[in-house]
């Protein structure tokens, strides 16, 4: 759990991050309200501990920045409050609080209030991870990976920089179903995930957007490369071994289709419209191999 802490007393925190860091928590300090908008803003926190008396802003104005600042996943925010404070509770949570500690801070007291809320922050990851992820592989959902996929798009073109999208279908799959049993279907679809987390980097994503069928988004990557990857992935494929339940194994093979950020895309929806009619032409082409949209040449050392 990580713990942000707000606190223009240079003692305070010290003896702050001393404390938490005994508790076990990773801690990162920040003097003023701005400064903590912003590290929320660009880093992953999981609880602020704001004193409520800073330089630069109110407890209220605090609550109610850090709140927008969360973005989707929700902040425990915990504020530190003068010792003979007895009003504004209420309207402190209103605008985001979730617990309040006394100053001088009582140190029994403390560990137990963040025990509670590592609990309420476990709970969270647990729903964020249930809702952005398929139960069967742990890939993106449908949903996650093209939210993901738009904001990559929008870096990308910001930036001026590649991105390549790829989209794979297990090959004659319901023949899987049919020869082995759904289990060993659900076991091929569960392989065929692992070889893409194997095969690509930790920064591409990876969708399962239908049944047996997925989706890649390759950040940095031109053309050239993605096509390399996509071959080398197509290979992964066809080698690794999927378990039958009986004990034995068998395997299967993926037809894929690539695409890649030109200067008209504007959202991710049209690179997967284009890896979609290239996979479309990998399947007609005999399956077990990588089209591209549009057709182009790309070098020859690189033709599977
Ligand atoms: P093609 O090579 O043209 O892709 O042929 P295919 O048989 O794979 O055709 P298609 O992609 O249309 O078939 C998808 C099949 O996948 C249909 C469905 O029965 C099966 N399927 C979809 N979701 C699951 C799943 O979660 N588990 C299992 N075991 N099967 C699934
Ligand atoms: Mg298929
Ligand atoms: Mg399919």
């Amino acid at each position: 759990m990580r713990i942000l802490i707000v606190d223009d007393s240079p003692r305070h925190l010290t003896m702050m991050v001393y404390e938490l860091t005994r508790l076990g928590y990773a801690t990162s300090v920040v003097e003023t309200g701005a400064a903590a908008i912003e590290a929320v803003a660009n880093e992953r926190f999981d609880v602020v501990m704001a004193d409520i008396r800073l330089a630069d802003m109110t407890g209220i104005e605090l609550c109610w920045h850090l709140r927008t600042a969360q973005g989707l996943r929700h902040l425990y925010l915990i504020l530190m409050i003068p010792g003979s404070m007895t009003d504004q509770f209420h309207e402190l949570v209103e605008a985001g609080a979730d617990e309040f500690l006394r100053k001088p801070l009582d140190w029994k007291w403390t560990a137990a209030r963040l025990l509670a809320a590592s609990r309420v922050v476990a709970m969270q990851r647990d729903l964020e991870r249930l809702a952005t992820t398929d139960a069967l592989t742990g890939a993106l959902n449908r949903r996650r990976f093209l939210e993901r996929g738009a904001e990559e798009v929008v870096r990308s073109r910001r930036y001026e920089r590649p991105l390549s999208v790829m989209m794979l279908d297990i090959d004659h799959f319901k023949r899987v179903n049919d020869t082995y049993g759904h289990a060993t279907g659900d076991e091929a679809i569960r392989s065929t995930v692992r070889a893409c987390k194997e095969t690509l980097r930790t920064s591409d994503l990876i969708g399962r957007l239908g049944g047996e069928e997925f989706a890649v988004v390759m950040p940095e990557t031109p053309p050239v490369n993605a096509y390399a990857v996509a071959q080398r992935l197509r290979q992964a494929i066809a080698a690794m071994p999927v378990r039958l339940e009986t004990g034995g194994e068998m395997s299967v093979t993926v037809s894929l289709g690539l695409s890649w950020l030109n200067a008209t895309d504007t959202g991710i929806e049209p690179l997967l419209a284009r890896a979609d009619a290239a996979l479309y032409r990998a399947k007609n082409a005999g399956r077990n191999r990588v089209e591209v949209e549009p057709q182009i040449a790309l070098p020859k050392s690189m033709m599977g």
